[in-house]
């Protein structure tokens, strides 16, 4: 079964832009799919739709998560990190908005870091951090609430090459582990083939998908 679908999905915002035209997508389990094309051709209203930030102008989005109900996380290219707090509480965040004390939840957030490698960061503000060990942060902040979907919006392309390369590689291997299924918009097409089971190709004026294209492990997947 299909944790998401698209039917003839569209979007006109009310200024009369039209963000998405036509668009169908069946996002399986366990897919990390990335969506690739340029400015304005609606990768991010794909995002902001599946979150459930704004609604379709037409056709149909089903979400077939248990009891309907949307699980998921948003790691965007800002961390966005709460600076007056140290790493554990930055993690602690979205548990605390949902009302779960600290001291239920330590174990969690210790895994989310363990998973991210900042095993040793825990008490550490976020200026003392890089730009990496900053979105390491907001990816273990995404991954504490475990979604069953993973959305992430250009999540490195703030960052240098060499720090963007090391994210990939580790993104790669959690993905290998963890079996998450992953939304991820980039402008880079040599990260979209190496990071993904599908790249989805989209064109703007008006927004659609213009090919969606399986991908075999282009890259050894060890
Ligand atoms: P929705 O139809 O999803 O509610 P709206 O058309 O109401 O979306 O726009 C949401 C907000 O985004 C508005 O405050 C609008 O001013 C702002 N906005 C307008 N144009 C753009 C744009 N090109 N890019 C990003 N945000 C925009
Ligand atoms: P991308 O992420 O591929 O750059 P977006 O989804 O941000 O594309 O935008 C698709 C189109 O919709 C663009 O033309 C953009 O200006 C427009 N747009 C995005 N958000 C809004 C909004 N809230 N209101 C009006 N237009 C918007």
């Amino acid at each position: 079964v299909p944790l998401l679908t698209f039917k003839v999905i569209d979007k006109v915002y009310q200024n009369g832009t039209v963000a998405l035209q036509g668009v169908n997508l069946i996002v399986q389990p366990g897919e990390f799919i990335s969506l690739v094309g340029p400015s304005g051709c609606g990768k991010s209203t794909v995002l902001r739709l599946v979150a459930g930030l704004g609604t379709p102008t037409g056709g149909l989005m089903n979400w077939h998560g248990p009891n309907n109900q949307r699980n998921l996380a948003f790691v965007f290219q800002d961390p966005a990190l709460m600076p007056w707090a140290n790493v554990v509480e930055n993690v602690y965040l979205p548990l605390k908005l949902k009302g779960q004390p600290l001291r239920s939840v330590r174990e969690r957030i210790q895994a989310a870091i363990n998973t991210v490698d900042l095993c040793g960061c825990e008490k550490s503000y976020p200026r003392q951090l890089s730009g990496g060990m900053k979105m390491r942060v907001s990816i273990a902040r995404a991954l504490v609430t475990t979604p069953q979907i993973l959305l992430m919006d250009e999540p490195f392309g703030a960052l240098d090459e060499m720090t963007r390369s090391r994210l990939n590689s580790d993104l790669l291997h959690l993905w290998e582990k963890k079996h998450w299924t992953v939304l991820f918009v980039t402008h880079n097409i040599y990260e979209a083939v190496y990071l993904s089971t599908r790249v989805i190709v989209m064109a703007a004026h008006p927004g659609r998908v213009v090919a969606n294209i399986p991908i075999e492990a282009a890259y050894p997947r060890t």
